[in-house]
């Protein structure tokens, strides 16, 4: 691949297993700066291995991750975070007992020395992409409905000023109008210049076509294609067949 000052992440020949089980083979893109790539699958096709291994919560067997020109592979999820990606877990990973602002703090203290906004700052950046979450600032988290919880688990990411956003389902058990809102936020985002990695099982109402949407059928890649996302007949034919589609 050629080196690209465009270029913000880049996943050269990824390989990650649990024991016997290879989870993800082989696995290589680019995450351009400013860019948003999709990555869709069927259950078990790799996209949680995959996204888990970005942010360093799990090991890759084989392959780099390239932050910039700088490879951060070994570096664990506590210090990969600080160094700018972060993950929006499968289940949105907030804190049960602590309310919306603490939530947010944990998140603006992850960046550590990178942080250059005050809490204040990114209390206000929350609410102004998400007004619901200033209406519920001092609730416990658990008192929040499911959209409102995916909401503050992207606030709670953002306020580590990441460079890359890492997102695992972020429509999963989401009502359609919830979905929504989620991708216009996640739409504005990217058209502010966040680069994001996003995974998804189902076809999702994107305002923006992505600079690469990549399939995963048994963690191989069946479809990589830029400025092109397949519908969902052809999604169906990919999960089904694992081919390319006609
Ligand atoms: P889903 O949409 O169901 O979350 P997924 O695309 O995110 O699926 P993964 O969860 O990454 O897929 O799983 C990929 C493969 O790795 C599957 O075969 C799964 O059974 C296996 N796997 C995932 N986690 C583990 C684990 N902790 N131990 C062993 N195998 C695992």
């Amino acid at each position: 691949m050629e080196d690209s000052v465009d270029v913000l992440m880049r996943i050269e020949n990824m390989t990650v297993a649990y024991g016997p089980i290879v989870a993800v083979e082989n696995l290589s893109f680019d995450v351009p700066q400013g860019g948003m790539v999709l990555v869709l699958g069927p259950n078990g096709a790799g996209k949680t291995t995959l996204v888990s291994a970005l942010s360093g919560l799990i090991s890759s067997r084989a392959g780099r991750v390239l932050l910039g020109r700088r490879d951060v592979t070994r570096i664990p999820a506590f210090r990969r975070v600080g160094q700018g990606v972060a993950l929006v877990p499968e289940g949105r990973g907030t804190l049960p007992g602590l309310s919306v602002r603490e939530n947010l703090y944990l998140g603006w203290r992850a960046a550590g020395a990178r942080q250059t906004r005050t809490f204040g700052e990114t209390v206000a950046e929350a609410v102004d992409l998400f007004p619901r979450l200033g209406e519920r600032m001092n609730q416990d988290c658990q008192t929040l409905s499911g959209g409102e919880m995916q909401m503050l688990a992207i606030a709670r990411a953002l306020a580590s000023r990441p460079q890359v956003l890492l997102l695992d389902e972020p429509s999963l058990g989401l009502a359609p109008q919830a979905v929504a809102r989620v991708y216009e936020a996640l739409g504005q985002l990217n058209a502010r210049g966040m680069a994001m990695v996003v995974v998804e099982q189902k076809a999702v109402p994107l305002t923006i076509v992505p600079s690469l949407t990549v399939v995963l059928q048994r963690g191989r890649v069946v479809y990589a294609r830029g400025g092109h996302r397949p519908n969902d007949g052809e999604l169906a034919e990919l999960y089904l067949g694992g081919g390319t589609p006609s």
